[in-house]
């Protein structure tokens, strides 16, 4: 476990006090999202296919900070677009590190050296850098050479001013385990404090639809990449429960209230993930009108590839909280690696169903 002990303790007291108190629907990550502008175009990121009028919205600091009130959680993380574009990122980032919340504000760093004298080291900010993998495959993820550079850069600069720094890696199609796990083990010479790790989601708004890696695949993939894990020390920001899960070994069902999101358009229903479900007025609102029972990987056809943290890590919690002794053999053992996956429930949609068309219909000749 990555994640320093004073946030450990602040994020298990509040997970405890949920408990007691009865919640059934709790928030634990904030995913505050205060504009979908970028100064990047990746081949699969999802956030940016909106006209100019919208690309040009931001959420002010008080919309932002209310959002943090109203929905409580003891995370916030800022995805976008692009954070650092925002001119009063400064100013959130001091508001919620006032409530005693931990932030992480992500980015992909190429404003990072300009901007990082507006920030404070502080036990509660984490720049997480967006880092596909080494060189060559993260200049093809975000489609422009020499970002790898200026983000590895980035990091070096903040970790010497004492910032809490992690790494968010997005895994594509064409990946090979053994030049994931070369990425990782650079990622900890670099001495970031953690790496977050998880298959890229299909966006239906993403430019290119070829670059996702889905189903048996995924965990194929992550099952080879800890075997060589093993015997190699990552930190890797999840739970140990999550990590299973990637690994086929969990078979979850998702909680989308886990990770509420705010964005310009208010409280986007039901996840971080889908775009048009519709949005909600108020964090209240979210909770009480979402047609929670329609989403899930067996549920709808949007959510069958399905295997991101912000829908996933919240029920991993929920498990170990409710099988601690499960969990801490999955941290002491690792994810298991070998044997039988666990079967996957039948989807409950019909899958691409054929349609039929004007050469289906038999047609009889009659002389
Ligand atoms: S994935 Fe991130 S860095 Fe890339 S275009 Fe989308 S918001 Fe920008
Ligand atoms: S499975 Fe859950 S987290 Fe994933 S897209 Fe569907 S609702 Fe969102």
């Amino acid at each position: 476990m990555s994640v320093p002990l004073r946030q450990q303790i602040a994020v298990g007291s509040y997970l405890i006090k949920q408990k007691i108190k009865g919640v059934k629907k709790y928030p634990l990550v904030l995913m505050l999202e205060p504009l979908f502008r970028c100064n990047l175009a990746c081949a699969g990121c999802g956030k940016i296919d909106y006209p100019d009028d919208i690309l040009d919205k931001r959420l002010s600091v008080k919309e932002c900070l209310d959002a943090v009130d109203e929905c409580d959680a003891p995370m916030v993380s800022i995805p976008g677009g692009e954070p650092l574009i925002h001119k009063e990122m400064p100013q959130i980032v001091e508001g919620i590190i006032a409530r005693k919340k931990f932030v992480y504000l992500c980015t992909n760093a190429l404003l990072l050296r300009k901007r990082i004298n507006d920030y404070k080291p502080s036990p509660y900010l984490t720049f997480s850098i967006h880092l596909d993998g080494n060189r060559d495959r993260h200049d093809t993820s975000v489609c422009q050479e020499g970002v790898f550079d200026i983000a590895v850069e980035a990091i070096k600069l903040a970790l010497g001013k004492g910032f809490r720094v992690t790494v968010n890696c997005t895994l594509f199609q064409g990946e090979t385990p053994e030049e994931v796990a070369e990425f990782l083990d650079y990622a900890m010479e670099l001495g970031v404090e953690g790496v977050t790790i998880a298959p890229g989601f299909s966006y239906e708004h993403a430019p290119r639809q070829d670059v996702f890696i889905k189903g048996a695949d995924v965990k194929n993939l992550f099952r080879n990449i800890f075997k060589i894990g093993k015997t190699r020390k990552w930190k890797l920001n999840h739970s140990s429960l999550y990590l299973d899960f990637l690994a086929g070994n969990q078979n979850y069902d998702c909680t989308p209230w886990g990770n509420p999101t705010r964005n310009v358009f208010g409280w986007q229903k039901p996840c971080y993930l889908l775009a048009d479900e519709g949005n909600a007025g108020s964090f209240k609102e979210l909770l009480e009108t979402t047609p929670w029972e329609k989403y899930g990987t067996v549920k709808n056809p949007k959510c069958a590839n399905c295997m991101a943290h912000c829908g996933y890590e919240a029920t991993a919690v929920e498990d170990t909280m409710a099988h601690p002794i499960k969990a801490l053999l999955a941290v002491l053992r690792g994810p298991k690696t070998e044997g039988d996956m666990v079967a996957e429930k039948k989807p409950q949609f019909a899958i691409n169903p054929k349609k039929t068309t004007i050469s289906d219909i038999p047609v009889k000749i009659e002389s």
